[in-house]
């Protein structure tokens, strides 16, 4: 599953660092769950007619069990439906009782059942949603006219059971044939083919093929005015579903599916085991993308493509496919016994999709920009409230809240990157080979994995990984050098937990796999699994990467001298070590540790290397100061500076794009221009402005990478009139993609009046139904100049703004929240309002959210001082 990634979030229930689920080989009887594990399903036989104008359904089920232990009792999960005609082998039973607060049904039986195979079969009423859980209908606009309706599902984690009644957690495994009646001019997709299909009058009864063994969350079911366009490759078809009349802008997906399945079958040794895989674009609310097998659903926007798409929209939609179809493995083919181990699922399509994105687009340089999510992630992480990958789980209901986009997601994926690189890519591939063959079509562990790895030849796999996944944070890593009278070069590493703030209270170690490299040469891997270890390290004089490759989930401080020597080296150095030191040392500045003058050396010495990763690092660093310094004396003092460290970096790339430009080049041109423009560059100002002026003229006469940085710039800068322009260009948007670009740009008016002219106008219905999930995002944008009317507006209208985040709500409050608002609302009034309204299980959210708070509030004054003495 994919969710939304503006919105940082993390974890209810802390680990318990020795969980026993969490290190065993997976096991029916050992898997955590509320379901008995007397009776499980075997096939499901699912008969379903929805009203999707009364958004009710009504279905027959019928469910072959295997009874393990003799019980009278059966217990599975339901909500929101009611059975009748309940069967057992036929025979009516004593008593059923539904209880939708537990979303259990449990069935008595007149006598009890002998172990062995049996039937339950049952009539019930159930409910069609209109958010994205369950079975729901959505509602969009086709053609900017009339209002259309289509059906979807979204089942992860635990809303299979609001369609059909189910054993709905992971490790019950079984078959599903799915039958459905809709309208006949309906296009109607599942996971597996259509078997048959029967039209009587205006309705039509399709039924898919049964599926192979699977868990009831990756049941799909869409239906609607849907078009298509296919391909076969390699025995497998191949579909991109959209809203009739946008299924050609699928073209560029459909082409992605097939190169990326060719690689996947390579890399796991495993052939995809269904006969088709479709993708399809559902308008509206469903935010993210879910692994379905053999049909994965996207929100449209992240999977179609048109004339007005960027290329970082090109790169999301291969990127997020590349996700999505990691999971037709790493979830679908092999599962997570328990939600404790999701990550087993999230961290490897991560990692997995990031490798193939940077594989087939070498000029898009992916793993250096995805620095920044390693960033966001060691940010998360270094908080004294953080929580480890693996998390105990101890109720499925709270099992969304184990999707964590900073730790399961980006943190799990930087460790597994560590891991290859440490354990070499083909032991490595090997184990995952062995992994996927061993558990093919059954569930595994953390275990199974690392037994895998071990058994392929990565002997220390199990220990060195555990340390990772198994506890929260990472380590900070001391590095002092000794050098003897020949100028042979001695390491004193000595390694302890980084924290935000502060200095961390208990003993905590890791097996670090570290890369040095020294001077030119190829970095080697040292394996530091002592408090404090020494090693060779060529001759003082030889500048040195302790994170070479910036591969590594940990940060790294150097002695004085040697950061010295780096920092006078720092233009000989790769470009990724030269991120690793960027990163490392603005994380040292922003905790306290080291001054800032040791950060903008480093910045200052970055010379005429272009590197994408590397500006972006420094760029973001400097609009952390700007922010800091906002109605402070210093304030312009700053901006200058920072202008002119940006400022020859567009002196040699210029405005206008070059023919033959790589896309990052093109996109590290647009970060320098939008930086400038947001430091007061007049000259940028100006170009912006006459470049806008040209675009209101012909709208083709700025591509559309070009538009978000330009419209920014103008709207920041806008008077009543130029608002008014940039009013009118949004209204008249052709499509949702120029809508979202367009109305993002709109909300960042600086001028306070206009802003509230601004807010009116996203709060209005100008935003369609299917884009009400932007009105969050331009509201919380908002926030960047103008807290007090943004936190006002949110209070006002949250109920409203957060209604398409159905899944990602209590998390985003108690935790995303008070990350936006930290410098406008007095930290009490924050902390007082997010927790009355989250539930009271979310309280280590709001702590994490809290803890970034305060270290925000603190940092603010130390960089604001920090930077006025530089200047000085
Ligand atoms: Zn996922």
């Amino acid at each position: 599953m994919r969710i939304t990634k503006f919105l940082a979030s993390s974890l209810i229930v802390p680990l318990l660092a020795a969980s026993p689920a969490i290190a065993a080989p997976f096991s029916v009887e050992q898997v955590p769950g509320r379901l008995p594990k007397d009776v499980v399903p075997i096939s499901y036989e699912i008969a379903i007619v929805p009203d999707s104008r009364a958004l009710t359904l009504t279905g027959r089920e019928s469910i072959r069990v295997e009874v393990r232990h003799a019980t009278a009792t059966l217990q599975f999960n339901s909500l929101n439906e009611t059975l009748h005609d309940v069967r057992f082998d036929g025979k009516a039973v004593k008593q059923v009782v539904s209880n939708d607060a537990e979303q259990l049904t449990t069935v008595t039986l007149r006598e009890p059942a002998r172990t062995g195979t049996h039937t339950l079969s049952f009539a019930y009423d159930g409910k069609i949603e209109t958010d994205p859980h369950g079975l729901f209908a959505q509602t969009y606009a086709t053609r900017g006219e009339a209002k259309d309706l289509l059906l979807s599902t979204q089942m992860e984690a635990t809303d299979a059971r609001r369609m059909f009644p189910c054993w709905d957690e992971p490790a019950f495994r079984a078959t599903f044939d799915l039958t459905v009646t809709v309208p006949a001019a309906w296009a109607t997709i599942s996971n597996m083919p259509v078997a048959k299909r029967v039209v009587h009058g205006a309705l039509a009864t399709t039924t898919f093929a049964r599926t192979p063994n699977m868990p009831s969350y990756l049941v799909e079911f869409t239906a609607g005015d849907l078009g298509k366009i296919s391909a076969t490759a390699d025995g497998v078809k191949f579909g991109v579903w959209a809203v009739s009349g946008s299924e050609k802008d699928g073209a560029t997906a459909l082409a992605n599916a097939q190169t990326i399945l060719g690689d996947y079958n390579a890399y796991f040794g495993y052939r995809y085991p269904l006969p088709k895989l479709d993708s399809i674009a559902v308008p509206g609310g469903f935010q993210g993308a879910m692994e379905n097998w053999g049909a994965i659903t996207y929100n449209d926007q992240t999977l179609l493509l048109s004339s007005s798409s960027t290329v970082a929209s090109r790169q999301e939609v291969f990127s997020i496919q590349a996700h999505e179809m990691a999971h037709q493995w790493n979830g679908d083919l092999v599962t997570m016994g328990w939600w404790d181990d999701i990550w087993l699922n999230e961290s490897f399509a991560s990692w997995m999709a990031a490798k193939e994105t940077d594989l087939r687009n070498p000029d898009w340089k992916w793993w250096e920009g995805q620095d920044a999510d390693k960033e966001d992630a060691m940010s998360a992480d270094a908080r004294a409230s953080s929580h480890a990958i693996q998390q105990h789980v101890t109720d499925e209901l709270q099992a969304l809240n184990a999707f964590d986009p900073e730790i399961t997601y980006s943190k799990g994926q930087a460790i597994l990157r560590m891991l290859e690189a440490y354990l070499g890519p083909d032991n490595f591939r090997a184990g995952i080979r062995e992994y996927m063959q061993k558990h093919a079509f059954s569930n595994a562990t953390t275990g199974d994995l690392w037994e895998a790895l071990n058994a392929a030849g990565a002997k220390d796999a199990s220990v060195i990984a555990a340390d990772w996944t198994g506890q929260a944070g990472f380590p900070l890593v001391d590095v002092a050098a000794q050098c003897d009278a020949a100028g042979a070069r001695t390491l004193t590493l000595t390694q302890r937990r980084f924290l935000l703030r502060g200095v961390d209270q208990e003993h905590h170690h890791w097996h670090i796999p570290l890369q040095i490299r020294v001077g030119g040469a190829a970095p080697h891997p040292l394996l530091l699994n002592e408090d404090r270890q020494t090693t060779a390290a060529g001759r003082c004089d030889e500048p040195l990467s302790v994170n070479a490759g910036a591969l590594g989930f940990y940060r790294t401080r150097y002695d004085a001298a040697t950061l010295a020597l780096d920092t006078q080296n720092f233009g000989r150095l790769p470009d990724t070590d030269k991120i690793a030191l960027l990163d490392d040392q603005w994380a040292l500045v922003e905790s306290g540790v080291d001054p800032l003058p040791t950060y903008l050396a480093l910045a200052a010495s970055m010379g005429s290397d272009l590197d994408t990763r590397a500006w972006s690092q420094i760029a973001e660093a400097l609009r952390t100061i700007e922010f800091a310094e906002r109605g402070s004396a210093g304030h312009e003092a700053f901006s200058a500076y920072a202008r002119s460290l940006l400022r020859p970096v567009y002196e040699r790339l210029g405005w206008d794009a070059r023919a033959g430009e790589t896309p990052d080049v093109q996109e590290l041109r647009r970060t320098v221009i939008r930086d400038l423009g947001s430091f007061g560059d007049q000259s940028i100002i100006d170009a912006a402005r006459k470049s806008f002026a040209a675009f209101l003229l012909n709208h083709d006469s700025l591509s559309p990478d070009y538009q978000a940085p330009v419209l920014r710039i103008v709207a920041q800068y806008a008077d009543a009139a130029t608002f008014e322009s940039l009013h009118a260009v949004a209204r008249a948007a052709k499509d949702e993609t120029e809508l979202r670009r367009y109305y993002t740009a709109l909300v960042a008016v600086r001028d306070p009046e206009l802003a509230r002219q601004a807010a009116q106008i996203v709060l209005s219905p100008e935003i369609p139904a299917q884009a009400a999930a932007l009105r969050l995002q331009l509201i919380v944008a908002l926030a960047g100049r103008h807290q007090q009317l943004s936190w006002q507006l949110f209070r006002e209208h949250h109920e409203q703004l957060l209604k398409p985040f159905v899944m990602e709500a209590p998390i985003l409050v108690a935790q995303y929240l008070p990350e936006a608002y930290w410098s406008g609302v007095p930290t009490d009034e924050l902390d007082a309002w997010v927790r009355a309204n989250v539930p009271q299980e979310m309280t280590s959210n709001v702590d994490r959210g809290m803890e970034t708070v305060r270290f925000r509030v603190a940092e603010k004054a130390l960089l604001t001082q920090a930077a006025d003495r530089y200047l000085r």
